[in-house]
């Protein structure tokens, strides 16, 4: 089970909070396209074993692309490796890219599911996010999205600072409304050198607050859950049939192949990860040349991952996996660190699995970092 990952690094404009790679300079799009198919060719030796589950387009902006050179790069992808009979393919779009027209054309190409950068469906949060759809495009966009798309995924953002909790709550309402199947939901964070940190640093906006955050987490799991969503990863929630089998096999381990700027690939023993700079790597690529560096991760690198992933999912963290795969010290280690959480009821075992608690779950990459380990192998 294995996927690819492209990544297509632009967009319209430069939302405050992000720190993903991409340009808004399109001027490159054309050449973009071509070094990705040519990615796609230099590597296709690493994966000719592999069968592809999973074609995701991540970004920036894929919907930036107009169809014909969705359907190249897809082409590309078939023609080069092997791809299973029924697979996902998900398309990154956001809500002022989905006119019907472009709609309708996505329908027809091999892509079968959508997940949608709404983040909310309120004017003030837009503005202050500089996202570059309005609220009417957001709501809009999902009714005419699910008369040719049954996978829909849209993305949330809480813990804005200019949003109560009425609001949260209208913004989780109007999306159930909507009866999409699946959710994505993300705490606003600040990254250092984003527009929004210097807002907040210069007292432009106020600082966002983590309690805020944390309330705002606990009525989204509590209204999703009674609404049929399972919350399977912290920041996921689907409703049976409809987690995604991409994010799924990356938090499972398995491997992926990253294409395109700033894009990372796992083969299951080395990390790579390609230059985040457009730039970079057209010139690369015009050579033959791959601009990506890897990484062999360590055992501990593993465990931690494993830990981290792990925690973050309803499938836990396997303690028989522990032993086998790393070890009795990695098992009595994990066993004697997770003791005390257990006792405050931040996790608790089951048939053999590590869970976080529901108590826990907001604070799950802390918890998990105080499972890491350092220095054992
Ligand atoms: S559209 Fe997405 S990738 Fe682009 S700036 Fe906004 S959050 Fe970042």
């Amino acid at each position: 089970m294995s996927g690819i990952y492209i990544h297509i690094p632009f967009c319209k404009q430069a939302c405050h909070y992000c720190d993903f790679h991409f340009s808004t300079n399109m001027g490159k799009k054309e050449a973009m396209v071509s070094a990705l198919i040519k990615e796609l060719e230099l590597r296709k030796e690493e994966f000719k074993e592999e069968e592809l589950q999973t074609i995701y387009f991540g970004g920036g902006t894929p919907s930036v692309l107009n169809t014909a050179e969705i359907n190249q790069i897809i082409g590309a992808v078939y023609s080069k490796y092997t791809v299973v009979s029924a697979p996902e393919i998900t398309l990154e779009a956001n809500p002022d890219d989905l006119s019907k027209e472009k709609i309708e054309e996505l329908a027809k190409s091999p892509i079968n599911r959508l997940s949608i950068g709404i983040q909310s469906f309120f004017e003030e949060d837009l503005k202050m996010m500089n996202r570059a759809h309005n609220s009417e495009e957001a709501e809009d966009c999902i009714v005419l999205a699910k008369n040719y798309f049954d996978n829909i995924s849209i993305d949330l953002i809480y813990g804005i600072p200019v949003m109560t909790n009425e609001r949260w709550i209208a913004n989780i309402e109007k999306a159930l409304a909507f009866g999409v199947p699946h959710i994505s939901s993300y705490a606003l964070t600040v990254e250092p050198k984003t527009a929004l940190k210097t807002f907040i640093d210069k007292g432009l906006i106020p600082p966002v607050d983590d309690e805020l955050a944390e309330v705002h987490f606990h009525i989204l799991v509590q209204k999703l859950e009674a609404a049929g969503f399972i919350n399977y990863e912290i920041s996921n929630f689907g409703k049976p049939g409809y987690f995604s089998r991409n994010n799924t096999a990356y938090w499972q381990g398995k491997k992926y192949l990253g294409i395109g700027p700033s894009a990372h690939s796992y083969d299951g023993i080395r990390r790579g990860w390609n230059v985040n700079n457009n730039t970079k790597y057209l010139k690369a690529i015009s050579q033959n040349e791959l601009p990506m560096e890897v990484e062999v991760l360590s055992k501990t690198d593993r465990y931690n991952e494993y830990i981290m992933t792990g925690l973050r999912t309803i499938w836990g963290v396997s303690l028989e996996r522990i032993k086998e795969e790393f070890g009795g010290e990695f098992h009595s280690y994990l066993l004697r660190q997770a003791s005390k959480k257990i006792e405050d009821g931040l996790l608790y075992v089951e048939k053999e699995h590590l869970f976080v608690s529901p108590k826990g779950k907001f604070l799950s990459d802390g918890i998990a970092a105080d499972l890491f380990l350092v220095n054992l192998s």
